[in-house]
């Protein structure tokens, strides 16, 4: 595998590259759910570069971004082992050098759920993925559908700007009990990885409402936020049930939903959704067996 640090180090990688080039952008810290990306992108395309930039840009003030877990040394280990051709592990100032002034704006879907909650975030999503875009020249985007509203956003950046790049959605890899892999699971101490599992069991609470017949969005988001109000440690953020396109909150609940929420435990926000497509739930993977390697140490907030 190749580590690729500077910019010019990743054009000359691009030019040489067989294609389809595959492109997984990441913060690093990687999970079984960066890794199913790596794998798919490995299958789907001759040459594929996972990027490990964790982008100051997308975290707003007061957010986790200088305690962000980082463990660059594990993540290329694991990346290695995954068999991708090229890690980009570019430095904050090779992305933003001075007088760097621009940013990519998504209006619509932003407005909403994880946008609402974390003004600027989108601006600064979109703004790193379509340089990373411009500099990898990638024909097929990996995503993890555990960021539902991510994909959305980048979906819709793609379609407006004519980026001429297919973007591919892959299902959220679960812990065995549930719980969304996530970096920032590693801020959980025991009793609250414990209680996270809580956001899980409030999506089946209200799929298995849907199942029963329930059709009244309030109604099943009422569900959702019974299940997590039984948690003393677990306070809702939002909760939500919307067109999975356009993002707009939902009345009643046809063929087509996005059901999501954001949860904080104690002092670590989770966010997790299941996806209702033609009638047909999407609720991600259970891995079994956790690879080894992909274990990451304990993070203490402070
Ligand atoms: P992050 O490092 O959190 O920015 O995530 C990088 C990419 O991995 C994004 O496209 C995420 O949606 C995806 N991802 C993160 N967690 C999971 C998961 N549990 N399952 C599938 N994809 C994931």
């Amino acid at each position: 595998m190749q580590i690729l640090k500077t910019i010019e180090e990743l054009k000359a990688w691009r030019d040489e590259a067989a294609r389809p080039v595959g492109l997984v952008p990441t913060m690093g810290y990687l999970h079984e759910g960066h890794a199913s990306l790596v794998r798919q992108a490995r299958q789907e395309c001759a040459a594929g570069v996972a990027s490990i930039f964790v982008n100051p840009a997308q975290f707003g003030p007061g957010e986790d971004f200088n305690r962000y877990p980082r463990n660059l040394e594990g993540d290329l280990k694991l990346l290695e082992n995954l068999g991708i051709d090229a890690a980009w592990v570019p430095s904050t100032n090779e992305i933003y050098p001075d007088g760097f002034q621009t940013s990519i704006e998504v209006r619509g879907a932003t407005a909403r759920l994880e946008g609402a909650s974390r003004p600027g975030h989108f601006q600064g999503v979109a703004t790193i993925v379509a340089k990373l875009m411009n500099l990898a020249n990638p024909d097929k985007l990996y995503l993890g559908q555990k960021d539902a509203q991510q994909v959305v956003v980048l979906q819709r950046m793609v379609k407006d700007l004519n980026f001429p790049v297919e973007v591919v959605v892959c299902p959220t890899i679960r812990e065995p009990d549930g719980l969304a892999m996530s970096s920032r699971n590693s801020y959980l101490n025991a009793s609250e990885r414990a209680a996270a599992v809580i956001v899980y069991h409030a999506l089946e609470a209200a799929r298995n409402a849907y199942y029963k017949g329930e059709r009244d969005a309030d109604h099943l988001k009422a569900v959702m936020a019974t299940t997590i109000h039984g948690e003393p440690q677990a306070k809702t953020d939002y909760i939500s049930i919307a067109d999975p396109l356009t993002l707009g909150e939902l009345s009643e609940v046809g063929a087509d939903a996005l059901f999501s929420l954001a949860v904080r435990i104690n002092k670590t926000r989770l966010i997790d959704n299941f996806l209702l497509i033609n009638g047909r739930w999407e609720t991600g993977i259970i891995a079994h067996n956790e690879p080894k390697e992909v274990k990451q140490p304990h993070v203490t907030l402070h």
